[in-house]
């Protein structure tokens, strides 16, 4: 029987995760949970209720609906759920005129997640493009990326992984021969202020980029720039040294912080440590990207889409 996955989204025509026109997987479940995360919703592996309070009438409507009391009127954050109460049962999301609230995440299977992507073969074909394998952490739910991964080699279609690498070395080395293009995540380079920041050291992680850039040619290392954690020549130059010095890895996007993702955090009653941060720009990060060149790394700032 094929691996089944838990998925939050399945995007259509993006153009920022590898070449061409691609189809984004979004998995559900992480093992990072970095504070300026962008996907709130992606940490849990199981789906939950999202509420979207800028769309939200105050009707009560969900409170109504609601069979175990999960929904309450919380003032003034809005409707909120009570995610340990809640059992999925979607009668609030249905209760709701205003689509004020969702279930996000979902169980498909491989096959359905296939039927999917298989939609915009045309696409992949005029643009050069593919599909990508993002999240969360990919790498959670190995077997069915490995089970995509193979049935789109076979259809012919590009694959490409985004992974933030803290994960046993054999999910990522029996991946690659499936891979036609790697995206690493790199936060920071302390262990200390990474694990702070993000909720596991980064030992395991350093490791896994080396072996990684030795094994695998078409390998993209992705810096989030966030301001007070490692926006900062000092942080970002000992970054681009350990590359240079202790990996093959030579290509660097560095995807300057914004803070999109921050009403998600209210709609899944979480706080958000960046509310008040302001955004970056890329001008803002193209000192940075000259301090990589000098290194002898050819950096880029935003997504390349490479
Ligand atoms: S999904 Fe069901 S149980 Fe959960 S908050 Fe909505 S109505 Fe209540
Ligand atoms: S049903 Fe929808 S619009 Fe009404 S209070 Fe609940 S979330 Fe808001």
């Amino acid at each position: 029987m094929s691996p089944g996955a838990t998925v939050f989204d399945i995007e259509r025509y993006a153009v920022e995760d590898g070449p061409g026109i691609r189809t984004v997987v979004f998995f559900k479940g992480c093992n990072l949970h970095c504070t300026w995360c962008q996907n709130p919703e992606s940490h849990g592996m199981k789906p939950q209720v999202m509420y979207y309070r800028d769309q939200c009438a105050s009707c009560g409507k969900c409170v109504i609906a609601c069979p175990v009391g999960a929904v309450r009127d919380s003032p003034p954050d809005g409707f909120l759920t009570d995610h340990a109460r809640c059992t999925l049962c979607g009668a609030c999301v249905d209760a709701c005129f205003y689509s004020a609230r969702k279930i996000v995440g979902r169980q498909m299977t491989v096959g359905a997640i296939m039927d999917e992507i298989l939609k915009d073969r045309a696409f992949y074909e005029s643009s050069a493009g593919g599909v990508t394998f993002s999240g969360g952490e990919p790498l959670l739910q190995a077997e069915a990326v490995l089970e995509l991964a193979k049935r789109c080699r076979a259809e012919s279609i590009h694959t490409a992984l985004e992974t933030a690498g803290f994960i046993r070395w054999e999910h990522i080395e029996r991946l690659l021969p499936w891979l036609d293009l790697l995206y690493f995540d790199f936060k920071h380079i302390d262990s200390e202020t990474h694990h702070r920041l993000t909720g596991v050291p980064n030992e395991l992680i350093l490791e896994n980029i080396r072996k990684a850039a030795e094994a695998f040619e078409n390998l993209v290392v992705r810096i989030p720039v966030v301001p007070s954690v490692n926006a900062d020549m000092e942080t970002l130059s000992r970054m681009f040294s350990f590359l240079v010095d202790q990996t093959r890895v030579r290509t660097v996007e560095l995807l300057p912080f914004h803070r999109l993702g921050g009403g998600k955090y209210a709609g899944l009653g979480m706080e958000y440590a960046f509310e008040t941060v302001a955004n970056l720009s890329k001008e803002d990060c193209l000192p940075f990207a000259e301090a990589g060149r000098r290194l002898g790394l050819a950096v880029g700032v935003g997504a390349q889409g490479a």
